[in-house]
């Protein structure tokens, strides 16, 4: 059984603990990470950790409440410093895991990186029990937009598919 022992990867480091690095403990590391955030009241308990080659690249929490930002959830931060490490906007060959299934955001984001592998802990719905409603978002994107809570829909205006045009002539498709 993984023994908890501390908050931060340094600590496995430093006090020289021996651990299996499999995704059993990049897991707990994320709830690790989930917990901190909320002792250090940043946002929501959710934590994310990417790994490459069997090496931390980025790990958050929520970082909602401390950055006044409602896309500041664990996995999206996490993305963006992992990309920032990359230099890259792909996670190519990349694994996140996260302390609890990705929200629709953070799923749309997750597809958008392409890492090789997606591993959560707990499910949206011990999220939605304690009182973070992430299948809400999931049941209102399955509805026609009529259906949905938030008035939305398409408006049909001259010149939409213009930024279209522009990207077929002038976009760098090789590198997107
Ligand atoms: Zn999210």
């Amino acid at each position: 059984m993984y023994q908890r022992i501390g908050f931060l990867y340094k600590d496995y480091i430093y006090k020289k603990i021996t651990v299996v690095f499999d995704d059993t403990f990049y897991l707990n590391l994320a709830i690790e990470q989930a917990i901190l955030g909320v002792k250090n009241k940043q946002g929501g308990p959710f934590g994310a950790v990417i790994i490459r080659n069997d090496k931390i690249i980025a790990q958050s929490n929520n970082m909602v409440l401390v950055n006044k930002d409602p896309t500041a959830h664990a996995e999206i931060v996490a993305i963006r410093a992992a990309c920032n490490v990359l230099g890259h906007h792909q996670l190519t060959d990349c694994i996140i895991y996260a302390s609890c299934e990705p929200c629709p955001m953070c799923m749309g984001a997750i597809y958008w990186a392409r890492p090789a592998k997606l591993f959560y802990a707990c499910t949206r719905f011990e999220a939605s029990e304690a009182g973070f409603d992430d299948s809400f978002i999931y049941d209102e994107i399955a509805l026609k937009p009529e259906y949905r809570a938030l008035i939305s829909g398409q408006l049909n205006i001259d010149g939409a598919t213009a930024p279209f045009e522009y990207w077929a002539k002038w976009g760098d498709k090789n590198l997107y």
